[in-house]
């Protein structure tokens, strides 16, 4: 097994948890006494100084979210008119969301591909700065809704022939990365936003007031502005469903 690079944090369940209630109280204290939807654009916005913005990363939809730590240029799908992939500038501390996700439906995973990449700038922020790349966040089978993978320019700029900015740092950090390592960080990432959208705290008494309700796991998807799919996770990782 490669060594984890240094900048590389791994953190405890209980950890993420602590973290992810001090980027919650930051807000507003309240939304941790009652079940909510946690308001996670605002709080990238109003606490983190984030952008968002909305586009088509890839044409087939495959990335769902990208965090830029450092500016750059970056590739993104001119969906309108067809036109392929171009590289457009972009500042550091812009997340951006793969416009799609804005159509019916997708509220839920929407709000948690906001709350992954906001987890990748807390926690994150200095291995991908290291890296010299971004971090992003894409769907690529059925079976793994939430999984993510790195960008990878290579591809797309040797076709276009520019070259990388900041290579000689990206190229050592390459030396230390891994897949493995890469399935780490994605999965801490999720583990992350799944505690931003839905603190333990108020989760545990509201389940325990709901569970026996009809339903009751697409009641509290509901509360909390989440997809069922990332309710039963979260239910099933607090041990309270099996
Ligand atoms: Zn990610």
């Amino acid at each position: 097994m490669m060594p984890y690079p240094l900048n590389l944090r791994l953190h405890s369940n209980e950890a993420l948890e602590t973290i992810a209630r001090q980027i919650i109280s930051q807000f507003d204290p309240s939304l941790l006494y009652k079940p909510a939807v946690i308001p996670v654009e605002d709080i990238m916005e109003k606490i983190y100084g984030l952008t968002i913005e909305f586009l088509y990363i890839r044409k087939n939809g495959r990335i769902l979210g990208e965090t830029v730590f450092e500016d750059a240029e970056i590739p993104i799908y001119e969906h309108r008119n067809d036109e392929g992939y171009k590289l457009i500038p972009v500042k550091a501390g812009t997340v951006i969301i793969d416009a799609s996700l804005l159509h019916k439906g997708r509220i839920g995973r929407l709000r948690f591909t906001c709350a992954h990449e906001l987890a990748h700038w807390v926690i994150d922020k200095n291995y991908f700065m290291e890296l010299g790349e971004t971090a992003s966040l894409s769907t690529n089978s059925l079976d793994s809704e939430f999984a993510c993978e790195f960008l990878d320019y290579d591809a797309f700029l040797h076709k276009t022939g520019k070259s990388k900015t900041k290579s000689n740092k990206a190229e050592a950090a390459k030396v230390v990365r891994s897949s493995e390592t890469d399935e780490i960080i994605e999965r801490q990432a999720n583990r992350m936003a799944s505690r931003i959208l839905m603190p333990k705290c108020t989760l545990k008494a509201t389940f325990h007031n709901t569970r026996t309700a009809p339903n009751a796991i697409t009641t509290l998807a509901g509360l909390y502005g989440v997809s069922k799919q990332a309710m039963e996770i979260r239910l099933k990782e607090l041990g309270l469903v099996h």
